[in-house]
């Protein structure tokens, strides 16, 4: 990219609230149900019917502005969005415009703080399906309810805004507003991208990006609007305000349609509902009851246990798999082993085989079980993930297998002086090169023995005898 540019972005972010039921009726919310089967009159926009606010999603949204450190308003109102497509079908999407349920917050990444200009709550609407011979309509998702997050325009940068992204999703998650899949348009982005001359104080035209289905789309997306926009300004030529259509497959923006004005979209207040009033009280039950946020737990796992910034980061991607953590914690009091076994070992598991930590068949109890044998030194290091390995194919208790199998680690001295007396004979070629100053040699030596002993004894307790020995 060209450096004579600075990269203005800002994102609005729509995130699909965590309800059973949608946003103005009893219908279901959830995702993937026969297209058309959960849908009432007021969803489909019949007329002479009425929309209730469901105050769930208003919660979930009140939720959603206090940990994004916004003000939240006591009185917001709604408005009608007017628009013609036939995915909508009353003709106008009920939105927040005037007056939205927050403002004036942030999100801080890598110690920078982006602005968050408002959250406002709104309905979804439907879907439609186009094929090359028809289009169709699935009416499910009209009256979903969402909440747009919007910046102000602050992030610098295509990595800026994928940590930005990143950060918000971890957040909703955290907060359980939203479970924000991307493949189930649980979390959509929608990002405002201008370039400007370095030093320039004015913002340069704006192109709006549309249809990015994933935060790889959203970097290339960008990535190429910005080259494309330095192009045309070196050039001499005029960004043109307009909303672009991002094709991942050959992975170009096109024009989708010219910007339009909020005067196109023809806004009025909504007079089927209320002005939204929220008691201060309300508001103070939810901030008591946010949970610890990733940064809160973030200083409380550096500071108490010492670990790292990078295991810390792994183990707080998820809620369930901090929670995992301190549960395994509680009854393992070794914060280090259980987090270097949590990052490494489980973490290989849950890739492995495409789970999240909720499935995961180990137990946090089970888990502190096998880490305390190995703490009380009855089994070794490589004992111990042998039996992990086993732990998570039979279902079966460390205890179980340590059991079953004889793996404790053996205090018997007879058999450790048997078998290296037995490996020194059969090896009596490895031996003469070691007297000859190959001493590197002791190695196989060690592996030899600890093959016949099958885990019972310790590698360094092996080394010793057979220095002794030799
Ligand atoms: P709209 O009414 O089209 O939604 P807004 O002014 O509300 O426009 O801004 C929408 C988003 O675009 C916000 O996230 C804002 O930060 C961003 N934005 C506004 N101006 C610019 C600009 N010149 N360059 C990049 N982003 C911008
Ligand atoms: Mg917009
Ligand atoms: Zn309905």
């Amino acid at each position: 990219m060209n450096s004579k540019y600075e990269v203005i972005i800002g994102l609005e972010v729509h995130v699909q609230l965590k309800t059973r039921t949608k946003l103005f009726c009893a219908c279901p919310a959830e995702f993937g149900g026969q297209p058309n089967t959960n849908i009432c009159p007021i969803c489909s926009g019949l007329p002479g019917v009425l929309p209730t606010m469901n105050q769930h999603a208003v919660d979930l949204a009140i939720k959603a502005g206090l940990a994004l450190n916004c003000q939240i308003s006591e009185k917001s109102s709604f408005a009608r969005k007017h628009y013609f497509y036939p995915d909508l079908p009353k003709g106008y999407q009920i939105t927040q415009y005037k007056e939205p349920l927050a403002i004036n917050g942030f999100v801080e990444i890598d110690g920078l703080k982006i602005s968050i200009r408002r959250i406002h709550l709104e309905e979804d609407s439907g879907k439609s399906i186009h094929s090359p011979t028809e289009s169709l309509i699935d009416f499910n998702r009209c009256g979903v309810p969402l909440i747009e997050i919007v910046t102000e325009p602050e992030i610098r940068s295509p990595d800026q805004a994928v940590k930005y992204l990143q950060t918000l999703r971890q957040i909703m998650r955290y907060l359980d507003v939203s479970d924000c899949e991307m493949e189930k348009a649980h979390f959509r982005c929608e990002p405002n991208i201008s370039l400007r001359p370095i030093g320039q104080k004015q913002f340069g035209v704006r192109t709006e990006l549309k249809n990015l289905n994933s935060l790889n789309s959203v970097h290339q997306a960008l990535e190429f609007e910005i080259n494309r926009q330095s192009k045309i300004l070196d050039t001499g030529g005029v960004i043109v305000q307009e909303t672009l259509f991002w094709d991942e497959q050959n992975r170009v923006a096109g024009t989708m349609r010219g910007k339009e004005e909020s005067e196109d979209y023809r806004y009025f207040p909504e007079p089927d509902l209320p002005v939204l009033v929220l008691n201060r009280e309300n508001i103070d039950n939810i901030k008591n009851t946010l949970p610890l946020l990733p940064w809160q737990r973030k200083k409380i796992l550096k500071e108490k246990y010492n670990l790292s910034e990078n295991i810390v980061n792994i183990i707080l991607e998820t809620k369930e798999f901090a929670d995992y953590f301190v549960e395994t914690i509680k009854l393992c009091d070794d914060a280090k082993l259980v987090a270097n076994w949590l990052v490494t070992e489980v973490k290989a598991v849950l890739n492995d085989k495409s789970i999240s930590i909720n499935e995961f068949n180990i137990i946090p109890k089970e888990l502190a079980n096998l880490l305390n044998l190995l703490r009380a030194q009855k089994i070794t290091g490589t004992v111990a993930k042998e039996i992990f390995t086993d732990m998570v194919l039979t279902n079966k208790t460390a205890t179980e297998i340590v059991n079953e199998k004889g793996l404790f680690l053996s205090n018997d001295d007879s058999l450790l002086i048997k078998s290296i007396d037995e490996v020194l004979t059969e090896n009596a070629d490895i031996v003469a090169k070691y007297k000859s100053g190959k001493t590197s040699v002791i190695s196989f030596l060690i592996g030899a023995v600890l093959q016949k002993t099958h885990g019972k004894l310790t590698p360094q307790k092996i080394k010793d005898k057979i220095l002794e020995k030799l």
